[in-house]
């Protein structure tokens, strides 16, 4: 962003047309620029209807429209995309589109989006954590992972409809959204606010790795969205060999922590689960993930594991899967059970990562980012490789 330049999606309708009068424009252009942006979706000042070139030229200048821009796209399987944004500083995030039948019939789409440039968690099955933590992203940053993804069309009506392209809203990309909360937060109220884009709380979930002492915040404070944890452990021996996080919040915290927030916050949380093969898919596991999700009156979403290089981890089998999950039906959990690997949306979301290193970002230790200035360094087929599954979705494409 040019220096100086207002990000303009944290702005209230008050504050811009404050900004407005201030350079001698009429405040009702306010109301006038929120409904191209939030209503028409259109976020060029140059192509908002209506409005005197001089207005258009100065909100250009003024404001940030633009955060993060969209440099290169890749379509990981029939449905799913994946694509790269270039940040101002010269880092990059990921996002991923996917697509999954849902039980009516109806293809339902869900956009992943990141929240940090890398991840300090050190989750063990995550590319993301193998090259440190960068950055945070800005609330705009965030938000602007989603604006590329807008429908248009003309209604019988005569009238024109813009709206995205996606029903759901996972925050499971790159990073911890927890650890980045204020900019998070301000985020999904753009995502939220009726005087916004006004996307349902209910259809946005955040997924966290267990920070325990945001969720007690949390369940203080309240949070409108659905929650999901990390879980991938069901005792702190098994899950500390997976989830660094564990050493500091171990599962007892956690577990606390989590039924203060689903008590207090009133919503089911869901427990993901990455099966891996003689790590965490003992039927001991199993009956230890029935007592917390009994605890928590969670979902359970059991998760094919997928192969990170680097480690000698292999996926558990399908036997072993179904086996487990009988164990949870017959304690009476409710769960669903990932679909078997060699769907691409298997690779979809969870957090993203970038598989190779950059060579441009190497040096920095940085996940997926590269120096100011090497954005033409990066070709397309190099960016993010998701060595996780998508925990946004069950089976049956529904949103958790
Ligand atoms: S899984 Fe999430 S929290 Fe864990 S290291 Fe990866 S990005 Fe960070």
């Amino acid at each position: 962003m040019p220096a100086g330049r207002i990000p303009f999606y944290a702005l209230s309708r008050e504050e811009l047309a404050s900004e407005l009068a201030a350079a001698g424009f009429e405040k009702f252009r306010a109301k006038q620029v929120f409904d191209c942006v939030y209503s028409k979706k259109i976020f060029a000042p140059k192509a908002f209807p209506a409005l005197p070139a001089k207005l258009a030229g100065f909100l250009g200048e003024r404001f940030d429209f633009e955060p993060a821009k969209l440099v290169g796209d890749r379509k990981a399987g029939d449905e799913t995309k994946k694509y790269l944004f270039a940040l101002p500083d010269g880092n990059f995030v990921e996002c991923v589109l996917l697509k999954a039948p849902a039980e009516d019939g109806k293809t339902r789409k869900t956009l992943c989006v990141s929240t940090q440039v890398g991840c300090a968690c050190g989750c063990r099955f995550c590319a993301s954590a193998m090259r440190g933590f960068v950055r945070n992203l800005t609330a705009g940053e965030i938000v602007a992972q989603a604006l590329p993804f807008v429908e248009r069309k003309i209604l019988t009506s005569g009238r024109a409809e813009a709206k995205f392209e996606f029903e759901n809203i996972v925050v499971m990309g790159m990073g911890e959204p927890l650890a980045n909360f204020d900019n998070l937060s301000a985020a999904l109220a753009v995502f939220n606010s009726p005087e916004k884009f006004g996307f349902g709380a209910r259809r946005i979930t955040v997924s966290t790795c267990g920070i325990a002492d945001r969720l007690e915040k949390l369940a203080e404070t309240g949070f409108p969205y659905r929650l999901a944890i990390s879980l991938h452990g069901a005792t702190d021996e098994v899950r500390s060999q997976i989830m660094p996080i564990n050493k500091k919040y171990p599962l007892a915290r956690l577990v606390a922590a989590a039924k203060k927030f689903s008590e207090k916050c009133g919503r089911m949380i869901t427990l993901e689960y990455i099966m891996i093969e003689n790590v965490n898919d003992s039927f001991a596991q199993a009956r230890e993930l029935a007592k917390i999700a009994r605890t928590l009156h969670a979902h359970v979403n059991l998760i094919p594991y997928n192969r990170v290089e680097s480690l000698p981890w292999r996926r558990s089998d399908a036997a072993r899967r179904a086996a487990f999950a009988k164990i949870l039906a017959e304690k009476g959990v409710s769960h669903t059970l990932r679909r078997e690997k060699g769907s691409e949306i298997d690779a979809a979301c969870g957090q993203l990562a970038l598989k190779r290193k950059l060579e441009a970002g190497a040096g920095g230790g940085a996940c997926g980012s590269a120096e100011a200035g090497e954005t033409a360094k990066i070709p397309p087929e190099t960016f993010f490789n998701c060595e996780k599954p998508c925990a946004g979705q069950s089976e049956n494409g529904e949103q958790l």
